[in-house]
Protein backbone atom coordinates (compact mmCIF):
# COMPACT_ATOMS: atom_id res chain seq x y z
CA UNK A 1 0.00 0.00 0.00
CA UNK A 2 1.33 3.03 -0.89
CA UNK A 3 1.11 5.75 2.09
CA UNK A 4 -1.61 8.08 2.19
CA UNK A 5 -0.99 11.73 0.12
CA UNK A 6 -3.68 14.84 1.25
CA UNK A 7 -4.81 14.89 -2.42
CA UNK A 8 -4.72 11.97 -4.87
CA UNK A 9 -3.61 13.96 -8.51
CA UNK A 10 -5.31 10.42 -9.83
CA UNK A 11 -8.28 10.88 -7.54
CA UNK A 12 -11.79 12.13 -9.43
CA UNK A 13 -13.25 14.20 -6.08
CA UNK A 14 -9.89 15.45 -5.27
CA UNK A 15 -10.29 16.97 -8.73
CA UNK A 16 -13.52 18.23 -8.10
CA UNK A 17 -11.63 19.56 -4.73
CA UNK A 18 -9.44 21.08 -6.67
CA UNK A 19 -11.68 23.09 -9.34
CA UNK A 20 -10.01 21.28 -12.47
CA UNK A 21 -14.10 19.05 -12.42
CA UNK A 22 -16.37 20.94 -12.05
CA UNK A 23 -19.33 20.07 -9.42
CA UNK A 24 -22.72 21.50 -8.55
CA UNK A 25 -21.80 22.60 -5.41
CA UNK A 26 -24.21 22.71 -2.10
CA UNK A 27 -21.94 23.95 0.52
CA UNK A 28 -18.05 24.33 1.50
CA UNK A 29 -16.01 25.11 4.18
CA UNK A 30 -11.87 24.31 5.22
CA UNK A 31 -12.95 20.93 5.51
CA UNK A 32 -15.75 19.35 3.65
CA UNK A 33 -17.41 19.75 0.22
CA UNK A 34 -20.78 19.01 -0.93
CA UNK A 35 -22.18 18.13 -4.14
CA UNK A 36 -25.00 17.12 -6.32
CA UNK A 37 -24.49 13.75 -7.50
CA UNK A 38 -24.08 13.83 -11.32
CA UNK A 39 -26.40 10.35 -11.58
CA UNK A 40 -29.48 10.87 -9.48
CA UNK A 41 -31.13 8.11 -7.77
CA UNK A 42 -34.01 10.18 -6.02
CA UNK A 43 -35.20 13.40 -6.13
CA UNK A 44 -32.48 15.00 -3.50
CA UNK A 45 -28.97 13.31 -4.12
CA UNK A 46 -25.74 14.99 -3.51
CA UNK A 47 -22.44 14.14 -1.73
CA UNK A 48 -20.36 14.84 1.12
CA UNK A 49 -16.54 14.46 1.03
CA UNK A 50 -13.80 15.33 2.72
CA UNK A 51 -11.25 17.68 1.12
CA UNK A 52 -8.24 15.33 2.77
CA UNK A 53 -8.10 12.05 0.07
CA UNK A 54 -9.18 9.46 3.01
CA UNK A 55 -9.98 6.21 0.20
CA UNK A 56 -12.62 4.89 2.07
CA UNK A 57 -14.32 4.35 5.89
CA UNK A 58 -11.65 1.40 6.23
CA UNK A 59 -8.90 4.45 6.45
CA UNK A 60 -10.53 6.21 8.98
CA UNK A 61 -8.91 6.62 12.96
CA UNK A 62 -9.78 8.06 15.90
CA UNK A 63 -7.57 10.90 13.81
CA UNK A 64 -10.82 11.81 11.99
CA UNK A 65 -13.24 11.61 14.81
CA UNK A 66 -14.26 15.06 14.28
CA UNK A 67 -14.42 15.29 10.65
CA UNK A 68 -16.32 12.57 10.37
CA UNK A 69 -18.83 14.16 12.98
CA UNK A 70 -18.93 16.90 11.11
CA UNK A 71 -19.74 15.44 7.59
CA UNK A 72 -22.70 13.51 9.48
CA UNK A 73 -23.80 16.74 11.44
CA UNK A 74 -24.44 18.61 7.87
CA UNK A 75 -26.32 15.82 6.52
CA UNK A 76 -29.29 16.64 8.24
CA UNK A 77 -29.00 20.61 7.70
CA UNK A 78 -27.98 20.28 4.18
CA UNK A 79 -30.92 17.69 3.45
CA UNK A 80 -33.49 19.32 4.24
CA UNK A 81 -32.12 22.93 2.37
CA UNK A 82 -32.10 20.53 -0.62
CA UNK A 83 -35.18 19.78 -0.31
CA UNK A 84 -36.02 16.93 1.40
CA UNK A 85 -39.25 16.71 4.02
CA UNK A 86 -38.78 16.72 7.57
CA UNK A 87 -38.75 13.99 9.90
CA UNK A 88 -40.39 11.62 10.21
CA UNK A 89 -42.70 11.89 7.05
CA UNK A 90 -40.00 12.53 5.31
CA UNK A 91 -36.41 12.16 5.75
CA UNK A 92 -33.24 10.55 3.61
CA UNK A 93 -30.79 7.89 3.60
CA UNK A 94 -27.51 8.54 4.44
CA UNK A 95 -25.26 6.19 2.83
CA UNK A 96 -21.41 5.06 2.89
CA UNK A 97 -20.57 2.33 0.00
CA UNK A 98 -17.02 1.08 1.37
CA UNK A 99 -15.25 -1.30 -0.96
CA UNK A 100 -15.90 -3.79 -3.47
CA UNK A 101 -18.10 -5.67 -1.83
CA UNK A 102 -20.32 -2.67 -0.30
CA UNK A 103 -20.52 -1.49 -3.66
CA UNK A 104 -17.85 1.70 -3.82
CA UNK A 105 -16.72 3.31 -7.02
CA UNK A 106 -15.16 6.35 -6.21
CA UNK A 107 -12.22 5.75 -3.78
CA UNK A 108 -12.62 9.02 -2.03
CA UNK A 109 -14.62 8.97 1.27
CA UNK A 110 -17.67 10.27 0.46
CA UNK A 111 -21.62 10.26 2.39
CA UNK A 112 -24.38 9.88 -0.12
CA UNK A 113 -27.43 11.79 1.12
CA UNK A 114 -30.61 10.45 -0.71
CA UNK A 115 -33.94 12.15 -0.16
CA UNK A 116 -37.50 13.16 -1.53
CA UNK A 117 -40.70 11.89 -2.70
CA UNK A 118 -40.61 8.41 -3.58
CA UNK A 119 -40.66 6.04 -5.66
CA UNK A 120 -36.68 6.60 -6.20
CA UNK A 121 -33.92 4.67 -8.90
CA UNK A 122 -32.31 2.68 -6.34
CA UNK A 123 -32.59 2.45 -2.24
P1 LIG B 1 -20.03 5.06 -4.80
O1 LIG B 1 -20.59 3.90 -5.57
O2 LIG B 1 -20.55 5.14 -3.40
O3 LIG B 1 -18.53 5.13 -4.89
O4 LIG B 1 -20.65 6.35 -5.51
C1 LIG B 1 -19.95 7.26 -6.29
C2 LIG B 1 -20.94 8.28 -6.75
O5 LIG B 1 -20.23 9.35 -7.32
C3 LIG B 1 -21.93 7.77 -7.81
O6 LIG B 1 -23.27 7.92 -7.32
C4 LIG B 1 -21.65 8.66 -9.02
O7 LIG B 1 -22.82 9.01 -9.73
C5 LIG B 1 -21.00 9.87 -8.38
N1 LIG B 1 -20.09 10.61 -9.25
C6 LIG B 1 -19.09 10.12 -10.00
N2 LIG B 1 -18.46 11.11 -10.66
C7 LIG B 1 -19.07 12.26 -10.30
C8 LIG B 1 -18.89 13.64 -10.64
N3 LIG B 1 -17.93 14.03 -11.50
N4 LIG B 1 -19.71 14.56 -10.09
C9 LIG B 1 -20.69 14.17 -9.24
N5 LIG B 1 -20.90 12.89 -8.87
C10 LIG B 1 -20.11 11.95 -9.39
ZN1 LIG C 1 -9.42 12.00 -3.52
Amino acid sequence: MSPLLPHDPNCIFCKIVAGSIPCKKVFEDEQVLAFHDINPWAPVHFLIIPKLHLPSMAQVGPEHAALLGHMMGLAPKLALEQGCRPYPEGGYRIICNTGADGGQEVHHLHLHVVGGPRPWLKG
